[in-house]
């Protein structure tokens, strides 16, 4: 059996999001996505929020399961027994920072590793921060979320938007 971690902010899920995930249960049989309790200092959902709308995105695959976690990530993939931890690279801009990551938490713990996915021709240009910032002024972000996070990011619009 084999079990992956991935990890990340998720403030909120998009579909680049779902599309990494898809590609590493090719290749995982259990996926557990893990909230991060310490990087955003100000995100947009709750924590409460955010594991709701991915659970909602993956209803009824019994293969992945959503948790939080705080503190050192290789700490928390030793206890679930996950050897494998996911991420995603979408561009060269990606790469420099997920290397060092990788490398970072390699030497932390050797017996984990960082497994990554390539993503999709329509999801490279998809980041929760662009997301947000593009729902938060009106534009559709339809085709770059699952509707239910779409409607989320509708209601965190501000009402009296002066235009
Ligand atoms: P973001 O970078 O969108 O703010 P996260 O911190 O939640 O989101 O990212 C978690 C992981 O998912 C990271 O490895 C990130 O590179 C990856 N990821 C996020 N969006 C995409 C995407 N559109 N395509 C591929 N990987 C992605």
């Amino acid at each position: 059996m084999k079990r992956a971690i991935y990890p990340g902010s998720f403030d909120p899920l998009t579909n680049g999001h779902i599309d990494i995930a898809r590609r590493a249960l090719l290749v995982c049989d259990q996926l557990l996505i893990a909230i991060s309790h310490n990087q955003e200092k100000s995100p947009l959902f709750k924590l409460e929020e955010r594991k709701t709308m991915i659970e909602q995105a993956f209803y009824g695959d019994a293969r992945v399961s959503v948790s939080y976690f705080s503190g050192l990530l290789v700490d928390f993939a030793a206890k679930i027994k996950a050897p494998i931890m996911i991420r995603g690279l979408r561009a060269a801009s990606d790469f420099e920072y997920e290397f060092q990551l990788a490398a970072m938490n390699r030497s932390l713990n050797p017996d984990i590793d960082t497994v990554f996915f390539m993503t999709g021709s329509d999801s490279y240009f998809l980041s929760s921060r662009l997301v947000k910032e593009v729902a938060l002024l009106g534009g559709d972000v339809t085709k770059m979320v699952p509707a239910h996070v779409a409607q989320a990011l509708a209601n965190k619009r501000p009402h009296n938007q002066i235009l």
